[in-house]
């Protein structure tokens, strides 16, 4: 069962003081499983109190280093910690050779017990415990997929980097919570355009269409004060949760 979901990174492209880049946490009621994992994200995960024997999954949007770049450390620790578990890594296609290059070039050879799903090859895929996850391509600079995972009761969307688009809306369909993007404020909307990127009013028409339960935005601009993101609210309710650990 889906339990909770704490974004423990939610800066746009560059980390700032308070806020690290992309890192969102889902735990469920046997493991918790990380989506992205933007520089910096080892440390915020430990101090959240988050546990190697729980991370059975790692996803993956895209290949920007906002999104992988605390994954070779991340994996690097574990290595060194001798985690033995089982490790599944779901993201596009070059995930894989990433990686190995980047323990290649190290000079690491790696004994952990890694999984490697490519999700350009698929739509959906079944993990543990009868929860699935669901895969759409964004539209990005380069290849993104956003991820629903779903218990069959409750689903929670993920959909970061990305021009608002119809897949957006279908992927999200009925989603309890949908986490999407709002790197830039809709007065920069054409700065979001070029970038492909979404404004906080496009993430909302997409909440809008998806008839989403709650909305979540995340992956701010740093020109966006703690101030500003604050005033955004959709249905009612604030769409800023910062880093605190939210129930499904
Ligand atoms: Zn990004
Ligand atoms: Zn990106």
């Amino acid at each position: 069962m889906l339990q909770s979901f704490q974004i423990i990174g939610y800066s746009g492209g560059v980390p700032t003081q308070d806020r690290g880049v992309t890192c969102v946490m889902v735990s469920t009621t046997n493991y918790d499983a990380m989506i992205d994992c933007g520089e910096g994200s080892y440390l915020r995960w430990k101090k959240a109190g988050y546990k190697w024997k729980n991370l059975k999954y790692i996803l993956i949007t895209h290949m920007h280093p906002d999104h992988i770049g605390g994954l070779i450390p991340l994996l690097f620790y574990r290595k060194l910690f001798s985690i033995d578990s089982p490790l599944t890594l779901i993201g596009p296609p070059q995930l894989k050779v990433y990686f190995e290059d980047c323990f290649h070039h190290s000079g690491l050879t790696n004994k952990q017990d890694l999984q490697w799903i490519d999700i350009s090859a698929i739509n959906q895929l079944g993990i543990q415990d009868n929860i699935e996850i669901f895969v759409l391509e964004m539209e990005h600079k380069i290849p993104c997929w956003g991820y629903k995972i779903s218990d069959g009761d409750n689903s929670l969307v993920f959909i970061t980097d990305t021009l608002p688009n119809s897949n957006a809306v279908t992927l999200a369909k009925n989603a309890n919570i949908l986490i999407h993007e709002a790197t830039f404020g809709h007065h920069m909307r054409e700065k979001a355009k070029k970038h492909f990127h979404t404004t906080e009013i496009q993430a909302m028409k997409i909440a809008d269409k998806a008839k989403v339960g709650r909305l979540i935005l995340t992956h701010f601009s740093q020109r966006l004060s703690n101030k500003d993101i604050k005033k955004w609210y959709w249905n009612g309710k604030s769409c800023i949760v910062f880093d605190e650990r939210v129930e499904i």
